[in-house]
Order: structure tokens, then C-alpha cells, then sequence
């Protein structure tokens, strides 16, 4: 599935589609280069989620926690990880619950320590705008997608 987001607000609006096509938890991986819209997506799935506070980049915290009235959210942005390894010290696994969502940014610098996403989301450039290039890996992703075309 693609689709083409004209602009931050379109970016902020389908991610509250996203969450609302979410049933219950899923993992999620947010690809694409540095100001390709990673962080607006997944701030527009927190306010989909309920969410009211701010939303800042865990560039420098690795994850941050939030528990909005959809349940809990735990937004990654792995950039600046030097080895997938750190992500043991972190807990990793404990944050990998069947019911919360898991949106990650960067998730390449994590590799063999995560697990496979229910949906990878590709950003990319196109025109002023982005293209977004939805691939579904599990059941859970496929009704996900399944949800936000219904
Ligand atoms: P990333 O987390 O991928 O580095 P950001 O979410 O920080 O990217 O966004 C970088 C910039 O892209 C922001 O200035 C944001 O307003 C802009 N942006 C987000 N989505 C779109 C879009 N669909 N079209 C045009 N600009 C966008
Ligand atoms: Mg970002």
C-alpha cells in the first residue's frame, strides 16, 4: 500500500488514522532518512492515541514512555545507538509486550535485537510532500492495514 502526504498536517492526520486501526499493541518500524517525517508520524499516532502532552524526539534517550487512554505507547528513535548490543542494557524485551505499541524509529541501528514488525512504514521523499510505502509482516499488521482501508 502507498500514499502520498502533501504536507505535515496530512503526515499528523493519518497517523491518527493509524491509531485508530490499531486493535490492541503492535510493533512498528518508521524507515526513512533524517527530516523524512518519522517523528511527525508517530506524534500524530500519540494524539490519535489520546495523547495531549508534548511529543519530543527520544533522540538522546533512546525510547520514551507514554500511557495514553488507547494504552500504552513506547516511542524508539535508535539513531544515535553505536551497537545493537545496548539495547540489552536498556531492557529491550520488556518493552515488547503483545499489548503495547511499539513505534520505532531507525530500528536498522537495532538490528537483530528487535522483533519482526506487524508493519514497516517507508518514508521517502516526493515533490514537497512524502511518500509513505506500507509493508505488513504478521497477521496483526495485515488486519491493521486491513482496518485503515476499511
Ligand atoms: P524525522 O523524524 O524523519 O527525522 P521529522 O518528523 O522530524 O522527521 O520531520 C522533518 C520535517 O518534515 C518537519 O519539518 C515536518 O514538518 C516535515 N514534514 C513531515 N511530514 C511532511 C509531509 N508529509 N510533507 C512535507 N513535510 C513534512
Ligand atoms: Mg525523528
Amino acid at each position: 500500500m502507498k500514499l502520498y502526504l502533501p504536507d505535515e498536517q496530512a503526515m499528523t492526520d493519518f497517523g491518527g488514522q493509524l491509531a485508530q486501526a490499531i486493535d490492541a499493541g503492535a510493533v512498528i518500524f518508521l524507515l526513512g532518512d533524517l527530516g523524512m517525517g518519522k517523528t511527525t508520524l508517530s506524534r500524530g499516532v500519540l494524539r490519535g492515541c489520546g495523547h495531549t502532552g508534548s511529543v519530543k524526539s527520544p533522540t538522546y534517550t533512546l525510547v520514551e514512555p507514554y500511557e495514553t487512554p488507547a494504552g500504552t505507547v513506547y516511542h524508539f528513535d535508535l539513531y544515535r545507538l553505536a551497537d545493537p548490543e545496548e539495547l540489552e542494557y536498556l531492557g529491550i524485551r520488556d518493552y515488547f509486550t503483545d499489548d503495547a505499541l511499539c513505534l520505532v524509529e531507525w530500528p536498522e541501528k537495532g538490528q537483530g535485537m528487535l522483533p519482526v514488525p506487524d508493519l514497516e512504514i517507508r518514508l521517502s521523499l516526493s515533490g514537497e510532500g512524502r511518500q509513505l510505502a506500507l509493508l505488513t509482516n504478521t497477521q496483526k499488521g495485515q488486519q491493521l492495514v486491513d482496518n485503515l482501508t476499511k
